[in-house]
């Protein structure tokens, strides 16, 4: 195993809430010098077929990917899927179910704001989203940037968009185990994504990892977009105690919004058994080049 190998196993296309094709994020990952390419959209595994073919035509290796809106503890906690087998229908008609609440979400979300005097928030938001069947609060932070109310997106979640604020609707996803076992079952491997940005005591995160690992998860996001170098020192020592893989993957969503560049993170610390390890038979590998 390569430990120097550049794997990015999280990024988003316009099939959920990233602002490029799954062919840009392709030609994107190559240029950056990604060796290993996963994207994984929010609930919706529709980007795959054409993020497989980009991957091939770039010469990139490749793993099927999503990333799982969990309701786990009154939190919403993202669950990464690598690997599986894209057309497995169960998944996706899980993942149809979990999508489904988004639309009557996002009117109630688009309700809120007009509260506080942001008018005609759905429409705004829906202009942005690339797929209707997944609105989702990036498309209204967008919308509420372009329209002047914030600098940034940043700023829409901290205001209007988190917990206690005009545009926030509590939504419920899809169980812990209905996630875990939709991967698994289409011969995936589960991932907890970027667990430094949950909310959790030390209990409840402690309870989340057993439950995880109890229904056969099997890896951690140790290195993303989403941590500090601490937080992946921590998460390096959580992926010891319960025996996971490490996962590595920058979140990219937008070149303008992104605090990470794609495949522009440390390496895994060392020590770690890469998700990679776990996955070689489900790798897509790039055509030999001349
Ligand atoms: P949703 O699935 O509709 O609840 O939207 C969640 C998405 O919003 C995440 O995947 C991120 O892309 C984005 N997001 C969530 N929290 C924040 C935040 N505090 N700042 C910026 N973006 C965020
Ligand atoms: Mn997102
Ligand atoms: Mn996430
Ligand atoms: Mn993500």
């Amino acid at each position: 195993m390569t430990p120097t190998l550049n794997a990015d196993l999280h990024c988003h296309s316009v099939i959920s809430d990233g602002t490029l094709t799954p062919e840009e994020l392709a030609q994107r990952a190559k240029d950056k010098g990604v060796d290993l390419w996963a994207l994984t959209d929010h609930d919706e595994v529709g980007g795959q077929a054409r993020a497989m073919a980009a991957a091939e035509a770039v010469g990139l290796d490749y793993l099927t990917g999503v990333e799982i809106s969990v309701s786990f503890l009154e939190q919403t906690v993202h669950i990464v899927g690598l690997g599986f087998d894209a057309s497995n229908e169960p998944l996706r008609q899980g993942l149809q179910r979990t999508r489904g609440g988004r639309a009557q979400r996002a009117h109630e979300m688009a309700n809120g704001l007009a509260l506080v005097g942001i008018k005609g928030a759905f429409e705004g938001a829906l202009t942005y989203a690339g797929n209707r069947d997944l609105i989702s609060r990036t498309h209204f932070a967008r919308f509420l940037v372009e329209t002047g109310v914030c600098k940034d997106t940043y700023e829409v979640f901290r205001k209007y968009l988190t917990e206690g604020k005009p545009g926030y609707v509590p939504h419920r996803w899809a169980t812990l185990k209905e996630a875990v076992s939709w991967i698994r079952d289409a011969g995936g491997l589960a991932v907890v994504a970027h667990p430094a940005r949950y909310k959790f005591s030390a209990n409840e995160e402690f309870a989340l990892f057993t439950e995880f690992k109890g229904l056969g998860g099997q890896g951690v996001e140790v290195v993303t977009g989403s941590h500090s170098a601490a937080e992946s020192v921590t998460y390096a020592d959580v992926a010891r105690e319960f025996d996971l893989a490490a996962s590595r993957g920058s979140d990219f969503h937008c070149p303008q919004e992104s605090r990470t560049e794609l495949g522009n993170l440390p390496p895994l610390p060392a020590q770690l058994t890469p998700v990679w390890a776990l996955l070689q038979d489900r790798i897509q590998r790039a055509p030999a080049r001349p």
